[in-house]
């Protein structure tokens, strides 16, 4: 069924959309023919199209409907806000009351020493702040040749001019809008299903970490400032790292004074069980979390840099120098008001704990999705999961990317009532954390169910 098919009931509405609205990651040609879902209502974790059609959405908005959609209260917090101060200006000696509250209680659960936070309006505009940061923090320290940045394959790490040339998820390199290279360096996806034949973990681990030396010693640790990594890559298709990895690179990052900025955009506020995943998941402090989507739960735009004193420490010795960087929205009190609102409602219902126990039994169950012939891997942590597709289980020789398989599956899925991201040969899932085991069973059989439905027609048109 097409977009088109169900939106009948809605054609002016859907029209309009087609012929005006411009969206992210615009795909041409199928736009113009099928136009877009578009949705009126969402509650929980369910959304509506404008025809009425009801969607359980497992891809949790874009990893960002933490807490569920259509909560009063949340409505209740924004809409006061707004009212009694719907926006103040944030620039050098002005503030409001929810950005102080909400900068305060960030310190509070992130770790260690990263007591110092800098609001920006959504997760790009965190990591173009944090990487500015890395070269504004060695230029103070005497160091200003240190503005190289270490990224990795398969990440992503936001859509502004330096952050889209940092991130490089496959097939997403552009010509042309001519990406940013200068000084900024890709090394290899911790992605242990892609690791090379016959190789186990440990080995992995090493390659990695060797990887990494080799390029400071080719690059020169004088010059290299930072490295960002997601602690489980996520739209590069939810790369959880070989064990012990991100603390080698921590440990690189310590020995050639390189700060290490933890993307947590997607891995915070709850997706995998903890407020930061870098210290409770991996025993890493790092030097910058960088964080948006789950920090309000979508409702409304807000990001944030989380660093650590000994950085403030450094960039405000002398006394008389600026922080010359910001946006308008800056510590949007509509927004902060959102994030205390967001936390308030985590804690209360103990959404982490729940977030790991029915996280536990979405791996689980979605195991079980491995013995389909289509399926290469499925893999996952907690909350945030997917099923890669593959032609061919023993070489994982993907299919040809004009099959599109992942895209079929999730449109068999929509047609059941499911959505699920496609992604390169992957199904992508973060589905919101109060998700319940009915749930999680629903998500899987329909998602088996649209993978065997998928692979049948493979079959008939003698793709596989
Ligand atoms: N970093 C990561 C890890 C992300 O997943 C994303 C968004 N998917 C971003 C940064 C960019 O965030 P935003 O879209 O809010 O700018």
């Amino acid at each position: 069924m097409t977009h088109a098919a169900h939106a009948l009931a809605n054609e002016a509405l859907w029209e309009k959309d087609r012929a005006h609205a411009v969206h992210p990651w615009t795909n041409f040609g199928p736009f113009e023919e099928r136009g877009s879902l578009i949705f009126t209502r969402g509650e929980g974790c369910y959304l509506w199209d404008a025809d009425g059609r009801r969607y359980f959405d497992a891809i949790g908005g874009m990893w960002c409907t933490n807490i569920g959609l259509g909560r009063r209260e949340m409505a209740d917090a924004i809409a006061e806000q707004a009212l009694r101060l719907g926006y103040s200006n944030f620039f050098v000696d002005t503030g409001n009351d929810a950005a102080a509250l909400l900068a305060a209680k960030l310190a509070e659960l992130a770790p260690g020493d990263l007591n110092r936070v800098h609001f920006t309006t959504g997760g790009s505009t965190a990591v173009d702040t944090a990487i500015r940061m890395v070269a504004y923090y060695h230029h103070v320290r005497g160091h200003p040749e240190k503005t190289h940045v270490v990224s990795r394959e398969a990440s992503y790490h936001g859509s502004t001019y330096l952050t889209i040339s940092v991130g490089k998820r496959y097939g997403d390199r552009i010509e042309e809008f001519r990406y940013k290279e200068d000084g900024i360096h890709h090394l290899s996806s911790p992605n242990l299903y892609r690791r090379p034949a016959g190789m186990d973990e440990d080995a992995f681990c090493d390659l990695l970490v060797a990887e990494f030396e080799d390029l400071i010693a080719r690059v020169g640790a004088d010059r290299i400032g930072g490295f960002i990594a997601e602690p489980i890559q996520a739209s590069g298709g939810i790369v959880i790292p070989p064990a012990g990895y991100l603390k080698r690179m921590w440990e690189v990052c310590r020995r050639h004074d390189i700060l290490f900025i933890a993307d947590e955009v997607v891995t915070a506020f709850g997706r995998i069980g903890h407020w930061f995943a870098s210290e409770a998941e991996f025993g890493i402090v790092p030097d910058m979390i960088t964080t948006a989507k789950g920090l309000t739960s979508g409702y409304v735009p807000l990001g944030a840099v989380i660093f650590s004193d000994r950085i403030w420490a450094t960039m405000a010795e002398g006394g008389h120098r600026w922080f010359s960087t910001g946006f308008t929205y800056s510590g949007h009190p509509v927004s902060c008001r959102a994030g205390l609102k967001n936390i308030e409602i985590m804690e209360r219902e103990g959404l982490l704990a729940r977030a790991t126990d029915v996280g536990r039994y979405f791996e689980e169950r979605l195991a079980t999705l491995a013995e389909l012939p289509l399926v290469g891997n499925v893999r996952g942590r907690k909350l945030m999961a997917c099923v890669e597709s593959v032609a061919n289980r023993e070489t994982k020789e993907p299919l040809p990317d004009e099959v599109g398989e992942s895209k079929r599956i999730s449109d068999a899925c929509e047609a059941m009532g499911l959505m699920v991201r496609p992604m390169g040969h992957l199904n992508v899932m973060s589905p919101p954390l109060v998700i319940t085991r009915d749930e999680v069973d629903f998500v899987v059989e329909t998602l088996g169910q649209a993978i065997r439905q998928v692979t049948d027609e493979l079959v008939r048109e003698g793709v596989r």
